[in-house]
């Protein structure tokens, strides 16, 4: 039982599910983010949320100062790979200088930090499909390359102070909230273009695979890491193609809109797929959210929210 946290990104899409969940549970929660690309609407009214920027040490310390959290879910992160290539330094910045930001202050509390990396834009195009923790990654893109030395603050962090930060290589995360004008999130985007009529791309002509989990199973994940010290993937084990992806969201849609094929883009993965025996085996979690019952649920909870123009 957590009875004070601080969720950075508590605003975003994950993070603000991450939010709800520990508020269910009674926890007093802080959210620290800039509100760059989260929204304020996201965050659950019974949280407190700091607007600023995790890249502001001094401002990060005052905030873990004066809420003396027992836990820190650090999901904050420019996650953009296209930003991240256009400025590497900006995405440095957030991605290592923030991390390192969060570790230093939780380090005198002794303060157990879950931080959320990726499995996609680590692992590269040749690991073994479903690939295992322990392979050596590969980033194509200075955003996999951040979080890698996310990672390896978090790991030195961990080992020199005594205190179990956990990492968590999450799949490609869908659900409520995700929003559909990032360049990733192909279920949000794909649901709106069926909610407007506009006929969406389908790049690697549909053929890629994704090992898609639900923020709700990502949620539990996060939660069962805390005060584990080690790197777990978060994923399903399911590799499931963007043309399956795409079937299943127009049967439960009834559109006769048919996707315009396009090819890969440059630096994008062809398969992915993650090892979840490591999770199970250390954490006891496993995903409970089948790929077709999710992305049904999913579909019918964003296009209520297109409807509304609700943020939550
Ligand atoms: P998101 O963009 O919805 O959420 C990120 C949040 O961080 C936003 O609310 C944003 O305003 C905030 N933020 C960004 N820069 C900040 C800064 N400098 N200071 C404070 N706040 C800042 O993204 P998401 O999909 O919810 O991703 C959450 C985390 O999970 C990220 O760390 C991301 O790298 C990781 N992740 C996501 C996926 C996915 O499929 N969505 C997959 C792998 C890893």
């Amino acid at each position: 039982m957590i009875s004070r946290a601080i969720v950075t990104g508590g605003a975003g899409f994950i993070g603000s599910h991450v939010v709800d969940s520990l508020i269910a549970d009674g926890a007093a929660v802080t959210v620290i983010d800039d509100l760059s690309s989260g929204l304020a609407e996201r965050v659950a009214p019974e949280a407190t949320l700091e607007q600023i920027s995790i890249t502001d040490a001094d401002a990060v310390a005052a905030v873990v100062d004066s809420v003396r959290p027992e836990a820190i879910f650090h999901l904050a992160a420019q996650a953009s790979v296209v930003v991240s290539t256009n400025d590497p330094a900006f995405d440095c910045m957030v991605n290592v200088q923030g991390t390192l930001n969060l570790l230093e202050a939780s380090r005198t509390r002794g303060v157990p930090i879950a931080f959320t990396s990726t499995g996609g834009a680590l692992y590269g195009n040749d690991a073994p499909i479903p690939t295992p923790e322990t392979r050596i990654p590969a980033p194509l893109a200075p955003y996999g390359a951040s979080k890698w030395a996310g990672e390896a603050y978090i790991n030195t962090w961990a080992a020199a102070h005594g205190i179990p930060h956990a990492i968590c290589r999450l799949g490609n995360v869908y659900g409520p909230r995700q929003s559909p004008h990032g360049e990733a999130g192909v279920v949000a985007i794909f649901s709106e273009r069926i909610h407007t009529g506009q006929t969406p791309k389908m790049f690697g002509n549909g053929a890629p695979t994704r090992d898609y989990i639900h923020v709700a199973d990502v949620v539990a994940a996060l939660r069962a890491a805390l005060g584990h010290r080690g790197t777990f993937n978060v994923a399903t084990g399911v590799e499931t193609s963007v043309r399956e992806l795409w079937d299943i969201l127009a049967d439960e849609s009834g559109t006769e809109l048919e996707p315009e094929l396009a090819p890969l883009r440059p630096g994008e993965l062809e398969r992915s797929c993650m090892d979840t025996r490591l999770a199970a085996d250390e954490l006891g979690f496993t995903a409970a959210v089948a790929v077709d019952e999710g992305l049904r649920e999913t579909y019918r909870a964003l296009i209520a929210g297109f409807a509304s123009g609700s943020a939550r």
